[in-house]
């Protein structure tokens, strides 16, 4: 039998229009429950409509920051994810249960790895928590994260990333891929395929040099850059990745992919980096 504690909602606040961050107080005498490794799991417990609704958040923080943050994305029709946008208020109550999950690789301060890391949506939430922890915990560390979003809008932890980058910027470079807004400078054109992978792994990529990479966001991405960079050279077990959702049928499949990507195939995408923009067609 699981074990579940009661938390109160210390902090919540809306992220973007459609994500909402949610912070617990755990008290003292539970800190070490609730101790944990970046990119770990909360699983969290409510009766919604005389229904027990259980369902998995990763933790945004790491655990050099001592606070414990999910974050929410509203999924159409969600039950869960919809409460969690629409109703629960700070000093509400949620069964919480302790820490999980193994979508992380061990810190090593004296190392001097480079971490990849390929992210969509909300995807972003662990790949957070293992950024930061890697950043501040590995002096000689670096860190390149490829997000897949929609909009600027809608990208998740937008400002944090931006203070992420300023703080190290020698170590931390972000490339923000866009589906729905277009800027000046052309540079890529295409699907998100084979053969874009292999352009992003010849010329953003050092693949010999690449320690561990992360992947997090819709199965279908999971598994072609998976793919795609065991073909180009990564060792499989320097890759890692975690699954939010995993459709069982071609329905639910098409609708992660339509939820999570927006419907991104054949799309203009944007990538931002240091001021320069780059233009694709996934
Ligand atoms: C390890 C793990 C970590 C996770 N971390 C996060 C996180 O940090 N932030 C976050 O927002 N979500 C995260 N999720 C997803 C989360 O657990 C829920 O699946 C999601 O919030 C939907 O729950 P719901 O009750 O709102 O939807 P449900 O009522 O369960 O489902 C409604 C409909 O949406 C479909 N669906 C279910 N889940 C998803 C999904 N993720 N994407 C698209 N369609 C879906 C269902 O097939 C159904 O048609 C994580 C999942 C796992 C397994």
């Amino acid at each position: 039998m699981a074990d579940f504690y009661e938390l109160k909602v210390s902090n919540l606040y809306k992220e973007t229009k459609d994500t909402v961050v949610v912070e617990f107080d755990v008290p003292e005498q539970q800190h070490e429950t609730f101790k944990f490794q970046q990119g770990q799991h909360l699983t969290l417990r409510k009766l919604i409509n005389g229904e027990d609704i259980r369902r998995t958040y990763s933790l945004c923080t790491s655990p050099i920051e001592n606070l414990w943050k999910v974050a929410i994305k509203q999924i159409p029709g969600g039950v869960f994810s919809t409460y969690a946008n629409t109703e629960l208020s700070i000093g509400d109550e949620l069964d919480v249960m302790a820490p999980a999950g193994n979508f992380f690789v061990e810190v090593d301060p004296d190392a001097a790895n480079n971490y990849i890391a390929f992210a969509a949506g909300s995807g972003i939430t662990p790949m957070l928590s293992i950024i930061k922890t890697h950043l501040l915990s590995e002096p000689n560390c670096t860190f390149k994260l490829f997000y897949l979003n929609r909009t600027v809008k809608s990208i998740i932890f937008k400002e944090e990333i931006e203070r992420l980058k300023n703080q190290f910027f020698e170590r931390f470079q972000v490339f923000h891929f866009l589906t729905k807004e277009q800027r000046d400078i052309p540079f890529l054109n295409g699907r998100f395929d084979k053969e874009k992978l292999a352009v992003l792994t010849k010329t953003f990529i050092d693949i010999e040099d690449t320690a561990h990479c992360f992947l997090c966001g819709p199965q279908e991405m999971i598994f072609l850059i998976r793919d795609e960079l065991e073909a180009a050279g990564l060792a499989s077990d320097r890759i890692h990745y975690e699954l939010f959702f995993s459709g069982e049928n071609e329905a639910s499949k098409l609708h992660i992919a339509e939820v999570l990507e927006h419907k991104v195939d054949g799309t203009d995408v944007t990538i931002i980096d240091a001021g320069k923009e780059f233009h694709f067609v996934m």
